[in-house]
């Protein structure tokens, strides 16, 4: 697989709309009136629409793929959220003209959780806290074979460009293909930069990167291990998966996420890292359960033999797994 394969022009082409509904999203409506799911989780006109759009195309090129996707239409379709299914019509709407409410319904329900041996899987908006907070949110799309990531792509709308800016231009996309690198480009597909993990060697000088919301990482924990470790700089707090893309850009040199308290026996989703994990792997980067176990994208949409997530530049990877240990 390289850049003119049709599944990463076709991937690229999908985030790339997914990307512009969130953002015009954002701007008109400040993210929008939200629907609380059953896991009392967050879900947008957002985060329908970019699904609805991604999984469109994708079943367009590639009719016999399997999409495992985070959102089903099962709420959308209630009488009661009739406004958020006109808006979320609307805004796919202004992407592929003349799109019905209806058939919006029935883009996003090309979703399947029954895995095959190829599939993809999005998480079309992964940190919808951080977007209705106006904070980082990603569109995560990966292309699984055989239980392996082999391409994931993320859009980083809200995520500065250049890492010695940080308030500098925003918009970034990440693209991964196994065995060909890591790369980040504009949201105009030009800027493209080939990524490198940090180099550094010394646990104390690294920067790590956690969750913004308490209840999705146990932070103290992670304090103490940072004080165990003698990290002095505070850790850089960011929601979504552009934590493995500053990790793939040598911004931060770990990822930690020990499950909080509040739910200790949490699984992850497969989507909430099948993309970001490739783009820091790609990047030279090493990504572990917190056990130090390979994550495990073939056994269904839960990681149910993962506890945790650990992404490092490598190198510092086997002394965090000890320090976690102790
Ligand atoms: P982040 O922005 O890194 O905190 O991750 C956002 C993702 O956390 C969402 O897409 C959710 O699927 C996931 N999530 C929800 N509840 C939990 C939890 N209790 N522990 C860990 N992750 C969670
Ligand atoms: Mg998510």
């Amino acid at each position: 697989m390289d850049e003119h394969s049709p599944e990463v022009m076709t991937a690229i082409q999908a985030t790339l709309m997914a990307s512009e509904l969130c953002q015009s999203v954002r701007r008109d409506l400040a993210g929008g009136e939200s629907i609380l799911k059953g896991d009392r989780s967050p879900v947008t006109v957002a985060d329908f629409g970019s699904q609805a759009i991604i999984c469109k195309l994708l079943k367009k090129k590639f009719p016999n793929d399997v999409v495992v996707a985070e959102e089903n239409s099962s709420e959308l379709r209630k009488p009661g959220h009739s406004k958020i299914l006109g808006q979320v019509a609307h805004y796919v709407g202004g992407l592929i003209p003349d799109s019905s409410p209806e058939e919006v319904c029935s883009w996003i329900d090309y979703s399947s959780h029954t895995l095959q041996e190829r599939f993809w899987t999005l998480d079309p908006i992964d940190g919808t806290k951080g977007f209705l907070r106006g904070d980082q949110y990603v569109i995560a799309l990966a292309l699984i074979e055989e239980g392996g990531v082999k391409l994931g792509i993320m859009a980083c709308p809200n995520l500065y460009l250049n890492k010695d800016q940080p308030h500098g231009e925003k918009g970034c996309l990440f693209l991964a293909m196994r065995g060909k690198g890591s790369f980040q480009m504009d949201l105009q597909g030009g800027s493209r930069q080939s990524l490198s993990v940090s180099k550094t060697k010394v646990p104390s000088q690294a920067l790590f990167t956690e969750s913004v919301e308490p209840d999705h990482a146990d932070h103290l924990f992670h304090q103490r291990l940072a004080q165990k470790l003698n990290i002095v700089k505070p850790s850089l707090r960011m929601d979504s998966q552009a934590k493995y893309g500053i990790v793939a850009r040598g911004e931060a040199t770990l990822y930690l996420r020990v499950p909080s308290p509040s739910e200790p026996g949490y699984k992850e989703n497969i989507w909430d890292h099948a993309a970001g994990s490739i783009i820091a792997e790609e990047a030279g980067g090493r990504v572990t359960d917190t056990l130090g176990n390979p994550l495990d994208f073939s056994s269904g949409t839960r990681m149910e033999r993962n506890h945790g997530i650990l992404v490092t530049n490598g190198i510092l990877h086997d002394a965090i797994l000890k320090a976690l240990k102790m």
